[in-house]
């Protein structure tokens, strides 16, 4: 069984970037997606805020282009699922389907997934209304009516970035009271001509067919249905890391997202993390390339310890 300096777990930018980045640096490096190289971004239109596209691109030609920075380079590409994961004294094991790898050190950049409502109409309409990310795709709605699903912090800030583009926003909360930070509760409720609160009340459907025409509410304390017509739908109740496979010893914050310092080290030694699946405050594809490219160094320079 070959060894190698790196395992990279997952092909989003933070995984590409850093195959590519340790690639560069001589190391002998395995790549492994269990899907399609591209990560979280093939599930948008389009992103309109990462540099050097100022006319915006389709998520999936970001992709494309991410994945072809790589094709070339000498990679070992597994087209599978990680897992299971194992550290010892001399180094670390991935299980790849049923092969284990033998590495030097492990980048994790296994991203995280936007928890859904579960509702019917939920993924065909997502991109064409319905979103989970106002950074980046609020700017869709400019001066038009949506809908914004959550009561946590999340919801909250959303809801207050998104009152500065929309033309009027509902806020539904399933219950009567936010767990959302006070100071974020006072800055919503006083803007009661942008922000419609809609209390102890969830969405119960989702309409339309090319395109988000409207949902419909339900009042969890008398069961009525209401139509609300909307543009588009922000649903903020929580996302979940992909860490199934992640090691007992490997620390965690209490949403299960992996805490690392700033150059990307876990509490493991030898394992990195990057990208979305970091505890950290802003989930995008800047900040998942720039945690790639600095997992990327940091296992560098900690093989070259190793190998002194
Ligand atoms: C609908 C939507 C719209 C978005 N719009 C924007 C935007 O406009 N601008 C912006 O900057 N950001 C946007 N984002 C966020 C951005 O896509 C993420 O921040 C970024 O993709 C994170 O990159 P990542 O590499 O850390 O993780 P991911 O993109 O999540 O990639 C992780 C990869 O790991 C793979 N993987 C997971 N588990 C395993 C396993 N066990 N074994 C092998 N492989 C595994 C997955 O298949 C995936 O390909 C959007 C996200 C979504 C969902």
């Amino acid at each position: 069984m070959s060894l190698y300096d790196a395992v990279v777990i997952g092909g989003g930018p933070a995984g590409l970037t850093a195959a590519l980045y340790l690639v560069r640096s001589g190391c002998r490096v395995a790549l492994v997606e269990k899907l399609t190289a591209g990560g979280q971004i093939l599930q948008t239109e389009a992103i309109e805020n990462y540099p050097g596209f100022p006319k915006g691109i389709k998520g999936w030609e970001l992709a494309d282009l991410f994945a072809a920075h790589v094709e070339d380079i000498p990679l070992d590409r597994f087209s599978d699922a990680v897992n299971a994961m194992e550290s010892g004294p001399d180094g670390h094991r991935v299980r790849v389907g049923e092969t284990w790898l033998e590495t030097k050190t492990v980048i994790l950049c296994s991203g995280a997934r936007y928890r859904h409502l579960g509702l019917a109409n939920e993924k065909e309409l997502t991109g064409r209304g319905v979103s989970y990310c106002a950074i980046c795709d609020g700017n869709f709605f400019r001066g038009q009516t949506v809908a914004v699903v959550g009561g946590g912090n999340t919801a909250l800030e959303e809801s207050l970035y998104l009152a500065k583009l929309v033309g009027k926003l509902h806020l539904v909360h399933r219950r009567d009271a936010f767990r959302g930070a006070k100071i974020y509760q006072d800055r919503v409720m006083g803007m009661p001509e942008k922000i419609d609160i809609i209390r102890s009340s969830v969405v119960a459907a989702i309409h339309g067919v090319d395109k988000l025409e409207g949902v419909t509410l339900r009042s969890v304390t008398t069961g009525e249905e209401r139509f609300l017509p909307v543009d588009g739908l922000f649903v903020f109740v929580g996302m979940e890391p992909n860490g199934e496979f992640f090691p007992e010893a490997l620390q965690r914050d209490p949403q299960g997202f992996v805490i690392t310092d700033t150059e990307m080290r876990t509490n493991v030694p030898g394992i990195f993390a990057a990208g979305d699946i970091r505890s950290k405050m802003c989930r995008q594809v800047t900040t998942a390339v720039g945690d790639g490219a600095t997992a990327a160094q940091a296992a560098f320079v900690y093989l070259e310890h190793l190998n002194a």
